[in-house]
């Protein structure tokens, strides 16, 4: 029978051939072959389920802040998380993969609980930012998490402990292991409501004043480059704007606007001139142009400072 029919049987629900670009914030991507909204644990792990009995292969799509789609879209079955459920403790809050960031920032502040003013204007949701173990303004998702639950490759749902999330620099065991996060607890603090709101709200300001928000992107395009590996003759040129979050680094946008590569263009792709570690989307800008573009950023930052820039976005095929 059909692959299609074989799907829709299991999961009355999923679509074909769904336009992605409008599930990005890059505004960018072909379509999926196959498309399912899975609003409960139990549908991600029936979606992932069938997908496996018919080798058929999946990509799991949140709230696409940190993805590049290519062009010709992706084959599989994209099964898109909008697992919304949250729980507020006294000082914990428990809550499903798919509920955005901005929510969790939100509804701590209001009741005074101090731990996620970091993530204040961090697009995304809550199961993205633990895979990427997400961070901004001397902040980590790692730092609050206390357990995840997600599910393993034999699709068993598991438990991990902080410690077993095993984070790292934009990384975890999820990420590593391609697990499927399905819900996370975090321990917060009780403090000052006002206080908590103002520096949530703060760093909003500063994501506006700073970051090219008036067009689609994916937010920093490279991880910054600890310093360790970079050659002595770099770090001493660039000693004026190294950062220690979380660790010492030189930032990749202090690289960029040192090669002098801001404005730089591939169709509608541009290297941002207000923060030269966004590729922005001027338009109809396609992958491929994206791509192109971030070679070319490559190429001059390994001639010019001997330095691989690594990608932080995603690229699912
Ligand atoms: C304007 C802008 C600013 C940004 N600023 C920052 C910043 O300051 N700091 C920072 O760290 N990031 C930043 N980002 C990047 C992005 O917001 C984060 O990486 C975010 O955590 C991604 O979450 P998402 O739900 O959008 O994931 P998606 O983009 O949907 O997915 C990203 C990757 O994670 C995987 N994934 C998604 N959900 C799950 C899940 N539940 N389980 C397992 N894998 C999953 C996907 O398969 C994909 O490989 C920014 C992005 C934008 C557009």
């Amino acid at each position: 029978m059909h692959e299609f029919l074989l799907l829709k049987q299991q999961i009355p629900e999923v679509r074909r051939n769904v336009p992605l670009k409008k599930h990005t914030t890059f505004r960018i991507g072909g379509p999926a072959k196959y498309f399912f909204a899975a609003k409960t644990s139990g549908q991600i792990a029936k979606a992932v389920q069938v997908a496996r009995s018919l080798k058929l292969p999946f990509f799991v799509l949140s709230g696409g802040s940190n993805v590049l789609v290519p062009d010709s879209g992706i084959s599989g079955l994209v099964i898109k998380l909008q697992t919304t459920n949250y729980k507020l403790q006294i000082n914990r809050v428990w809550a499903e993969a798919g509920v955005p960031m901005a929510t969790l920032v939100r509804e701590t502040g209001k009741r005074g609980l101090q731990g996620l003013e970091w993530a204040g204007g961090l697009p995304g949701t809550l199961g993205g930012a633990v895979r990427g173990n997400a961070g901004a303004f001397g902040g980590e998702t790692k730092d609050s998490v206390v357990e995840v639950e997600a599910f393993d490759h034999e699709g068993r749902r598991r438990k991990f402990s902080g410690r077993e999330c095993q984070f790292a620099y934009r990384s975890s065991i999820f990420k590593k292991k391609g697990y499927i996060v399905l819900a996370a607890t975090m321990q917060l603090r009780k403090g000052s409501k006002a206080k908590i709101q103002a520096v949530a709200k703060e760093h909003m300001r500063y994501r506006k004043e700073r970051h090219p928000l008036e067009y689609p992107s994916a937010g920093s395009i490279f991880k910054n480059c600890d310093l360790k590996k970079t050659p002595a003759t770099v770090q001493v040129q660039f000693k004026d704007v190294i950062k220690t979050d979380p660790f010492p680094v030189i930032p990749a946008a202090a690289l960029i606007a040192r090669a002098k590569l801001q404005g730089m263009r591939v169709g509608d792709a541009e290297i941002s001139e207000k923060h030269p570690n966004y590729i922005v989307n001027r338009g109809n800008a396609t992958a491929n142009d994206v791509l192109e573009l971030i070679a070319r950023v490559k190429k001059e930052i390994k001639n010019k400072f001997s330095i691989d820039l690594e990608e932080e976005i995603t690229f699912p095929h």
